[in-house]
């Protein structure tokens, strides 16, 4: 039975007695409305650690005034009910005042590129509002694993630095991207697209795939692969392209402008007012 932990004072005690029970913990971060996604990395921290605790918090510092906080979708009883599923010891759902118990913030900021290109251009705040939540979830779960989805490959870049340049004494997990049969990734906001909209939003999975198989048929040119995908994207009617781009990993420094090493090329496409991103990593070793 999956426990609903709703305080950082409980929370804290169950960390306690679990470190003192010698039991490894995998750290689970979500902001709920639990998918299958979410549920693979469940899974992955099921398999990997003897404690999991998976959090489920709207995090309000990683929206701007103008994003989708209020309208971000709420469904605790199936989150409770997947989390259990998949086999989750803690469900960890703490108000906004619990995690933010200050008016006066203290900010967690991984600076430079890794945090400016990408979804850092378009949402300023975000990965701020990110690090500095995830810190603390770092801190009050203390685990020895924590589980994040390529879906938000910026995302996953940005906190291994963070654990890095912090000395976090943990390591990230990643995650493949789950996909809906039709290729759409699997995200929390698909709720939002409207049937025509939710059509039209295939065009990312499949303009990505494209550029995988040029590029596996050979095809290096980081600026023809790119050029490629954005032409796909662009021909959909209903897409309003923020940005699609290639950078090189592991920190998104910049593309070669052969695919000489990993690469991640990724796009955030609006449709309608909903904002969807989705990714592949070209990988020539492989
Ligand atoms: P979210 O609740 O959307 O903030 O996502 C919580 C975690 O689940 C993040 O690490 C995401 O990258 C991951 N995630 C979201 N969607 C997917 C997906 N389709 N496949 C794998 N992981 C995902």
């Amino acid at each position: 039975m999956v426990q609903v932990v709703r305080t950082t004072k409980e929370l804290q005690q169950i960390v306690k007695d679990t470190k003192k029970a010698g039991k490894t913990i995998g750290l689970v971060p979500t902001m709920g409305a639990l998918h299958e996604g979410h549920g693979s990395l469940i899974a992955a921290a099921r398999k990997e650690n003897d404690f999991v605790i998976v959090s489920d918090f709207v995090n309000p510092t990683q929206f701007a005034p103008t994003e989708d906080l209020a309208a971000y979708p709420r469904t605790f009883a199936h989150d409770c009910e997947l989390a259990e599923q998949m086999g989750a010891d803690v469900l960890f759902l703490p108000s906004p005042k619990e995690m933010y118990p200050s008016e006066d913030m203290t900010w967690v900021e991984v600076t430079g590129r890794i945090t400016q290109v990408l979804c850092g251009r378009t949402r300023p705040i975000h990965f701020r509002g990110v690090a500095t939540v995830v810190t603390k979830l770092f801190h009050l779960a203390q685990p020895d694993r924590a589980y994040f989805g390529q879906k938000d490959a910026q995302q996953a870049e940005v906190l291994r630095r963070m654990v890095k340049d912090l000395f976090f004494p943990l390591e990230i997990r990643e995650m493949p991207i789950v996909r809906e049969a039709d290729g759409l990734a699997k995200s929390s906001r698909n709720v939002y697209l409207k049937p025509a909209e939710r059509k039209a939003a295939l065009v990312l999975s499949k303009s990505l795939f494209a550029a995988q198989k040029a590029f596996e048929a050979g095809e290096r040119s980081t600026q023809k692969l790119t050029d490629g995908t954005r032409a796909m994207i662009a021909a959909e009617p209903m897409s309003d392209i923020d940005y699609v781009e290639m950078h090189a990993l592991p920190e998104l420094t910049p593309a070669h402008g052969t695919v000489d090493c990993p690469h991640l090329l990724a796009v955030a496409v609006r449709f309608g007012t909903t904002r969807l991103i989705d990714n592949v990593i070209l990988d020539p070793s492989k």
